[in-house]
């Protein structure tokens, strides 16, 4: 076994991974004071599982990681690696190198591996035991140790050399040895008090089996009796199966009839169901007749609302008509009257025309006689000629005026009174039209009662149907539950037979 190397990071002054290959012959490691010599030495205990942080030159296990510098943040954890070379087979592991790490954060948790694999702190502790490598054992001696050993008492070097000798796995074994021998020395002391704890128990025991063999005697006696009582009760039993036998036979032949019972309800109700229907069907039919026939209703309702405003509006017009015709009449009577004034003015005219000529003529002969003025007279006769033919004008303008109006009148009476008898036709037909509009409103009226009484004695017969078919339902649902009971009572009772209930277990 020997030393390879040992790979240290975070621990105590190592911020930085180092690793350390030591080879045959003396190794020194040089450096001035406080350069962390020491914790290289520190290092290897602590992976060989030291606990002790006093030991390890601190106050808690956290001091071990280091804690920053200067320049370097604190790190959070530790860890260091000792490869050892196993080519003897020294330590007993089939490896040729044993490398063994321990690992520690700064939140107190601890892991350690061996060739990598995590292990306890327990199989490194053994594996090193016989190797004279162990934490315990002297292979490291410390600053200060040496001279500790000089200054000692004779005794306590001894125990520092048989330690340093590997000793100390064989006192280890024996102090084992002498524990197991306490613990069986213990384990014989608890025999000896059960023996004696047994030994008293010796005389009530012989007690109880006299007890147990009286008890046996009176067993088998009573085992006589109850034979004797399961016989008589098997008799017994026998007899009620035979009646229960027979209530089943009865109760069968009683479900056979409620089932056939419940059949002939369910082609009643099914049957009830489809008269239901049908009755429903015929409601709706009815119900959509009501509808249209109150449509219908309404829409003559309508219609006889707006004849009667027609009929209003036509014997207004006629009353208007006939106003204006009587008017019309009336003007060319007026106007009839007027033209005979007329003509007799125009006959008076004519006559003062012929008067005037008379007297021009007179006029003329007297002119001829020289005896009036000529001149004067003249004028005097063509003024009030022109005024005669301008009267003469404007009567027979006025009576051409007169003959117009006539005229026109004539042909305005005529298409009243042709107006007249087409508001009379159309009136006539509107009457005869509301007389059949109001015949058919009687008529709907008429069919929409028959159809309300219709649909109000079905709605009776569908209500009586319903209640019919409610009773039926619930007599279905009694035949039901009756049928219900009398299978699981029938279930009950096969069971019961079928396990031979009620009798004793070896009757059974
Ligand atoms: P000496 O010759 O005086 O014994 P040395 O060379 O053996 O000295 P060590 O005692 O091993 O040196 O190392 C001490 C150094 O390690 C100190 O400088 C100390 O600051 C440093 N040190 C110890 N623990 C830690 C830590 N947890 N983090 C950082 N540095 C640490």
């Amino acid at each position: 076994m020997f030393l390879k190397r040992l790979e240290v990071i975070g621990f105590k002054s190592f911020a930085e991974q180092i690793s350390i290959d030591f080879v045959p012959g003396v190794t020194a490691v040089v450096g001035p004071n406080g350069s962390g010599k020491s914790n290289i030495s520190d290092g290897i205990r602590w992976v060989l599982g030291e606990q002790s942080a006093k030991s390890l030159r601190g106050s808690k296990m956290e001091d071990i990681i280091f804690a920053g510098s200067d320049t370097r943040k604190p790190l959070n954890f530790a860890e260091v690696s000792l490869i050892l070379d196993n080519e003897d087979q020294h330590i007993p592991i089939d490896y040729s190198e044993v490398s063994v790490t321990r690992r520690v954060y700064r939140s107190g948790e601890s892991e350690y591996y061996l060739n990598r694999q995590a292990c306890r702190l327990k199989d490194i502790v053994d594996l090193f035991m016989d190797s004279g490598l162990g934490r315990e054992a002297y292979s490291i001696i410390g600053q200060g140790k040496v001279e500790e050993i000089l200054s000692s008492k004779a005794e306590d070097r001894r125990v520092i050399f048989e330690e340093a000798a590997g000793v100390l796995k064989y006192k280890t074994r024996k102090q084992k040895a002498e524990k197991r021998l306490d613990e069986t020395q213990e384990n014989l002391y608890r025999v000896d008090d059960i023996l004696y704890e047994l030994e008293g128990q010796v005389e009530p025991l012989m007690i109880q089996a006299s007890i147990a063999k009286d008890y046996l005697e009176k067993k088998a006696e009573l085992k006589d009796v109850e034979v004797s009582l399961m016989v008589y009760e098997i008799g017994e039993l026998h007899k009620q199966w035979s009646k229960e036998k027979e209530d089943l036979e009865a109760l069968r032949n009683d479900h056979a009839n409620k089932t056939k019972d419940v059949k002939r309800h369910e082609e009643s109700i099914q049957s009830l169901r489809e008269q239901l229907k049908d009755i429903d069907e015929d409601i709706r039919h009815l119900q959509e007749t009501l509808l249209s026939a109150s449509e219908e209703l309404e829409k003559n309702e309508g219609r006889r609302e707006v004849l009667k405003e027609r009929k209003k509006n036509f014997t207004q017009n006629r009353e208007q008509l006939m106003r204006a015709i009587e008017e019309a009449r009336r003007r060319k009577n007026e106007l009839a009257e007027e033209l005979e004034q007329e003509e007799q003015a125009g006959i008076l005219a004519k006559n003062q025309v012929k008067e005037l000529q008379t007297s021009i003529k007179e006029k003329e002969a007297l002119l001829a006689a020289g005896e009036i003025d000529l001149e004067k007279e003249l004028d005097r006769l063509k003024s009030d000629y022109i005024e005669v033919l301008n009267e003469q004008a404007s009567l027979r303008n006025e009576k051409r005026y007169i003959d117009e109006q006539l005229r026109l009148q004539g042909a305005k009476h005529e298409r009243l009174l042709h107006e007249n008898e087409h508001l009379i036709e159309a009136r006539a037909e509107l009457e005869e039209r509301q007389a059949n509009q109001q015949q058919l409103v009687k008529e709907c009226e008429t069919e929409l009662d028959e159809a309300i009484k219709a649909y109000r004695s079905e709605q009776a017969r569908a209500e009586q149907l319903r209640r019919d078919y409610e009773k039926n339902e619930s007599k279905l649902y009694e035949a039901y539950q009756l049928s219900q009971r009398i299978q699981s009572r029938k279930d009950v009772l096969e069971e019961l037979q079928a396990d031979f209930s009620g009798f004793f277990q070896g009757v059974k």
